[in-house]
């Protein structure tokens, strides 16, 4: 067995097991438990991406205390020169950008066009973090005394706790370490356990590029037995979820309790319309790449697509002519167009609620069933599946799949399809198509959610807007762009007193 260390990763050959410690204190090290865990393709489970440790509080434990040391140097060396170094690792990114798609796709399933495109996003955050250590802007303001001066400064929050989902492995763990790093911060990450690779990967980007020890750790294991420990530790100050609103609500609570700030990244249900003045060729190719993309297991993904009735069935027509065409398969093979599901539980929930939608009276047009001979024998793959004539009340229309099930629901016009899109309990994206700018600007002022497009599908963020959402989908925090700072530092007013007197700021004016 190879043990991966500090060993480039392209140094080992794939027929070898590479087994994978922690990272902590600029150290890889073994969990405290003496366990492992293994991290399987889900396309294939006979191929054995890596083994990693199923750590535990000890090793949660000391990940903190590296990092609360680490915190007294970090946060006193220059934001600049702090970026500096994240903008060094989106460059070694750069060059390993393939292999560690290749790995991504491995581990996790997704089209190789998607992996590549989920470190570039890492790329991009951290082209766009490193420029924010030159920013980091707070507002400098007239005071209301004579010869006082009044601005306010950002200040790292601390050591960060970040736990993440498997289904943006690298990219979301990107939107957390590096704006974090950049704002003075120390981490700790513990990555999902069906993808902890990824977030190896781009800790080995950080390692490379020359990261002090101490600054960002690596904790890998299962949810309760690493992750909730972060979450209540007490020296860890800001806790970062990115996951399903059950967790949210476990990690809200922890985090209340200590009155850590605390954000959370939660589900979608996430809605487009199609009006009937929409170019319908765009809608169609928008609500197969948003429904299937990722196989449906985005947290944006396009899940609901609410159609006017003057093109309701044309749309139904063709878009589940091309959803029945899709081809499913290993990611790795750059003409699949959709891969498996990230593990055996996700696909019989996916399985589950076709029975649900069944039993509800929906129409399912096309697929429904797992495939589970030949090629796709050892893997977790369903069949693209298109309900139609859904109801808005249906618990296919309503809860978070996560899945390759789209439905499809016919509204009678623009007030209509905003009542549907607004009725459930998440408010992540949406989405609209129509050529009326009316009509479009009437959707941006009335959609309860995060993110509306217009023309395009639910997915296909970037790293410098805000990204987040409203309802069961978080707490308010945005991850992102300006999101990310506001999460990553505190305010510090700062007032300069220098008229060589005692002013008392609302009781000595000048009248
Ligand atoms: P999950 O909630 O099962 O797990 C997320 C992370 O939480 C994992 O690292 C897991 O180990 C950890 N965890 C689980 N139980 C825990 C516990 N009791 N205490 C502490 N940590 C715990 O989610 P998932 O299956 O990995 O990802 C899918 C979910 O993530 C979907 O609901 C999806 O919508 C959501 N998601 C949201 C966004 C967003 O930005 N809003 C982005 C991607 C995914």
């Amino acid at each position: 067995m190879a043990t991966d260390t500090l060993a480039s990763p392209a140094t080992l050959s794939h027929t070898q097991t590479r087994v994978f410690k922690n990272f902590i204190d600029g150290e890889w090290v073994e969990a405290t438990t003496g366990k492992t865990f293994e991290n399987r393709n889900p396309a294939d489970t006979r191929d054995l991406v890596g083994i990693f440790q199923r750590s535990a509080k000890a090793d949660v434990d000391a990940a903190v205390d590296a990092a609360k040391r680490a915190f007294e140097r970090w946060r006193l060396v220059p934001a600049p020169r702090r970026a500096e170094l994240v903008f060094r690792a989106a460059e070694i990114l750069i060059e390993r950008k393939e292999e560690y798609a290749r790995d991504m796709t491995r581990e996790m399933g997704k089209v190789l066009a998607e992996t590549r495109g989920d470190v570039q996003e890492a790329i991009d955050a951290g082209y766009y973090n490193a420029g924010e250590g030159r920013r980091m802007f707070g507002p400098t303001v007239p005071s209301e005394m004579p010869n006082k001066f009044a601005m306010a400064v950002r200040q790292p929050v601390g050591v960060c706790g970040m736990i993440t989902p498997w289904n943006f492995p690298m990219a979301i763990s990107s939107w957390k370490l590096l704006p974090a790093v950049v704002c003075g911060n120390t981490c700790i990450i513990k990555p999902a356990q069906d993808t902890p690779l990824s977030t190896f990967n781009l800790v080995r980007a950080f390692t490379d590029a020359g990261i002090p020890k101490g600054v960002v750790n690596i904790v890998t294991g299962f949810g309760a037995e690493v992750g909730t420990p972060l979450a209540e530790h007490p020296d860890v100050r800001a806790v970062s979820l990115t996951g399903s609103s059950d967790v949210g609500r476990i990690i809200g609570t922890i985090a209340a309790k200590s009155f850590k700030r605390c954000s959370l990244e939660l589900g979608g249900k996430n809605p487009m319309i199609v009006l009937d003045d929409a170019n319908l060729d765009l809608a169609i190719e928008g609500g197969l790449w948003g429904g299937f993309g990722t196989t449906g297991q985005r947290c944006t993904a396009t899940s609901r697509i609410i159609v006017q009735k003057g093109v309701y069935q044309e749309f139904v027509d063709r878009y589940v002519e091309r959803a029945k065409k899709l081809k499913v398969g290993n990611g790795l093979d750059e003409t699949t167009e959709m891969g498996p599901a990230i593990n055996e539980k996700q696909l019989q929930t996916d399985l589950e609620y076709v029975e649900i939608g069944r039993n509800e009276g929906a129409k399912l047009m096309c697929g429904g069933n797992r495939l589970d001979q030949g090629e796709y024998k050892y893997g977790f793959f369903m069949e693209p599946t298109v309900f139609i004539d859904v109801d808005p009340k249906m618990r296919i229309a309503q809860e978070e799949i996560f899945g390759p099930v789209v439905s499809i629901l016919p509204c009678d016009g623009l007030e209509d399809a905003i009542e549907i899109a607004n009725g459930v309990e998440y408010g992540l994206s949406s989405s609209i198509y129509t050529k009326d700018v009316n009509k479009a600007f009437g959707a941006i002022r009335d959609l309860s959610a995060g993110i509306t497009y217009i023309n395009a599908p639910t997915i296909g963020a970037e790293v410098h807007l805000p990204f987040g959402g409203t309802k069961a989908t978080g707490n308010g925090h945005r991850e992102g762009g300006i999101g990310a700072l506001e999460f990553y530092t505190e305010w510090k007013s700062v007032y300069v007193d220098y008229s060589d007197k005692l002013q008392k700021a609302q009781i000595d004016r000048a009248e």
